[in-house]
């Protein structure tokens, strides 16, 4: 069959194309859905193959190895068995200047198809070992017509090859340029696109069956990226559907005179005048609320924005309605310094907080979770001892997660999942670009926080290679510390060669000496960790020495120094999130960060010392190190993206909010 392709060549079945009996046909069903011809139309490539070039039978020397083209004359064919091996069927093809043998493996019966006399074109992998040969060639052009442009590559799926698949589907393209060819119709018709052709010009996009046309038989590279992107705004569509569909409408605005005096009474305990972005993150969260909706937000800020503010005004809101918050910090410390600005801006309240870390005493530990199951208790600040399958809410109604990068999709949903469609809040200092933010977390709108508290001092960052530590930078940062400017020192590792323990055992000799340092690091108990931590807030330490468990959050105010060491190892994000710790508080002394690092990151790391903007570190830092990393997380929290490209991608997303496509949405588009 397939020689006159039916009027309807869609609805045909998959047993219309040549090659294709019932049996085939029910994989194609099975492994790929197909089971008519305009299903196979829907297979995405995997790739795409450029072209192999002509080449002569004298070229055979230089392509080894490399895919190529070649046309000759058939001479003679022959079957035969290498050792242990099937059969394999030789074609003599011959050329002007001579001949290369063509290999057919494991397919004896072709042989008939091949006479002596007859023109070939063929392509496949060359080989000048013994002999010039092609290996596992295929006809390019059986009719003699060129074959232009780029080949699909088709994946495999179960028992169906690569080849199997490229077959049906090109067979199937045939059908179609046929029959719209009989009926005198662009093929491009074959589906009706649901996207308005203005807004599709708008945008630059082909019509959807233009764009399956060109992804199965492109020209060029820029017709695959226009087709590409093409179905990437479909899919973007269709996650900004499910999105806004699963917003609940908008409840009456419930601004009432009580809910004033709520906030009012929560803004009280603050001891700080906010700041404008502190004062329109709250604003928007506030109407939320109000308009009874669930909240799921990102709230980006730089490190020392003063994220926890917002945490904390939430969780009152929201106790003030009768409801439980869990604030989950990444790491102890982190979770003791919320305890302790809660404990402190809750003093003379009613309302109970707990905490759940790792090294609570077990009695400790009893009397929260009943607290927390019973609902006397409003608030838990905790680490991953939250997650725990122990631990119940009697409503919990808001989940706040503190630096979420620090946590798996899992064990978060694991939280969520303790309350009945608990407010989100997800807080990180690393920003990220705003496409991969309504990926990963469908907000189209992230809340930031950008200035910094009360804070006008600058940090100034030098970036060194490591030999120039032992020179004057460490006795000029040790006599600093000995006049009264605390230091963070901080190397990522704990052990061997340039780590932590080998750093505090070259500064007891030297300068240091006779300073006093304290040692941090993510084997220590939380409780020892806090206690150095104080020693150097309260002045008893000159120095705290430690890995990267001082970058998450660590709460000193006014340290004026740091070193960091191997910063090979590290992000440009996590450098900057070190760095963040220096000059914290109102009346902070300017602060000075001295980057050490080996080998060729030297010149990565050099965009420190002109950029202090964290937002544009954390792009150059996923521009770094590559856009792998930007799917891996677009494709971790939320599926459905098969080809949106979070990098290549920005744009489309960000025409969402044009008038005409939420317009467009809106009436149901
Ligand atoms: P983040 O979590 O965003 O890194 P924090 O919430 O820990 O930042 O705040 C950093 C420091 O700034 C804290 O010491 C906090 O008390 C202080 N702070 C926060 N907001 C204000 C404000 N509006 N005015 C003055 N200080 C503030
Ligand atoms: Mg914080």
């Amino acid at each position: 069959m397939g020689t006159q392709a039916p009027a309807n060549w869609e609805e045909q079945p998959l047993t219309t194309l040549p090659g294709i009996g019932p049996k085939r046909a029910a994989q194609f069903a099975e492994l790929l859905g197909a089971r008519r011809l305009n299903d196979l139309l829907c297979v995405l490539p995997r790739k795409y193959q450029d072209p192999a070039c002509w080449v002569n039978s004298s070229d055979w020397g230089s392509v080894d190895g490399e895919r190529v083209r070649y046309r000759g004359q058939v001479i003679k064919t022959w079957l035969f068995r290498p050792r242990g091996r099937r059969t394999v069927l030789g074609v003599r093809v011959e050329d002007k200047y001579g001949y290369v043998d063509a290999l057919f493996f494991q397919q004896p019966w072709l042989r008939d198809r091949f006479q002596p006399g007859e023109e070939l074109e063929l392509e496949g992998k060359a080989s000048a070992r013994r002999g010039a040969k092609l290996l596992a060639p295929r006809l390019v052009s059986a009719a003699g017509e060129e074959v232009s442009g780029l080949e699909a590559v088709y994946p495999e799926s179960g028992c169906l090859s690569s080849g199997q698949v490229a077959k049906a589907v090109q067979a199937a393209m045939d059908a179609l340029l046929k029959s719209a060819d009989d009926a005198g119709e662009d093929p491009a018709n074959w589906v009706a696109d649901p996207i308005p052709k203005s807004l599709r010009a708008s945008l630059d996009l082909p019509a959807l069956g233009a764009a399956w046309l060109a992804l199965h038989r492109p020209l060029d590279r820029e017709q695959v990226e226009a087709a590409r992107r093409r179905l990437a705004f479909g899919e973007v569509l269709r996650f900004e559907r499910a999105r806004l569909a699963a917003l609940p409408a908008d409840g009456a605005p419930n601004a009432s005179a009580r809910e004033q005096r709520v906030w009012s009474r929560i803004l009280a305990r603050i001891p700080f005048a906010l700041t404008s972005d502190q004062d329109a993150v709250l604003a928007t969260l506030r109407e939320e609320l109000a308009a009874g909706r669930t909240i799921r937000r990102l709230i980006h800020g730089e490190v020392g924005s003063g994220k926890t503010v917002v945490a904390f005004a939430m969780a009152l809101a929201l106790a003030a309605d009768g409801r439980q918050s869990a604030i989950l910090a990444p790491t102890e410390i982190l979770a003791r310094q919320h305890l302790r600005t809660f404990q402190s801006w809750l003093q003379g309240s009613q309302l109970r907080l707990v905490r759940l870390l790792g090294d609570d005493p077990q009695s400790m530990r009893r009397a929260a979770l009943a607290d927390l199951a019973a609902g006397r208790a409003q608030i838990a600040v905790g680490t991953h001892a939250l997650f725990g399958p122990g631990v119940s809410f009697a409503d919990l109604g808001l989940v706040v997660l503190d630096e979420q990068h620090r946590f798996g999709v899992r064990q978060k949903g694991a939280l969520v999942e303790k309350g009945e469609k608990p407010h989100v809040l997800t807080m990180t200092a690393t920003p990220i670009p705003r496409t991969l933010a309504w990926a990963a977390y469908g907000a189209l709108e992230p809340c930031v926080l950008r200035s910094r508290p009360g804070s006008g001092s600058e940090v100034t960052t030098r970036v060194h290679r490591p030999i120039a530590w032992r020179e004057s930078i460490s006795a000029e940062m040790a006599q600093r510390a000995a006049a009264g400017e605390a230091a963070f020192l901080v190397a990522p590792r704990i052990d061997g060669e340039g780590g932590l323990k080998a750093l505090v055992a070259s500064l007891r000799e030297g300068p240091w000496a006779k300073l006093r340092i304290g040692v941090v690091h993510g084997r220590m108990m939380g409780a020892e960790i806090e206690a150095q931590v104080r020693g150097l807030a309260e002045g008893r330490l000159h120095a705290l020495a430690g890995t990267t468990v001082v970058e998450v959050g660590l709460d000193v105010a006014d340290v004026p120094q740091m070193a960091i060491f191997g910063a090979e190892r590290l992000g440009l994000a996590s450098l900057h999130q070190l760095r963040g710790r220096l000059a914290r508080g109102l009346n902070a002394r300017p602060a000075r960060c001295e980057v050490f690092v080996a080998g060729d990151a030297f010149e990565r790391l050099q965009v420190l010392e002109e950029c202090c903007d964290g937002f544009q570190v954390a792009e150059t830092d996923l521009r770094q190190r590559g856009p792998g990393l930007l799917r891996g997380l677009a494709q971790s929290g939320h599926g459905g993206f098969r080809v949106f490209d979070p990098i290549r991608d920005g744009d489309l997303v960000e025409a969402l909010r044009r008038e005409e496509i939420r317009n467009w949405l809106q009436d149901g588009g």
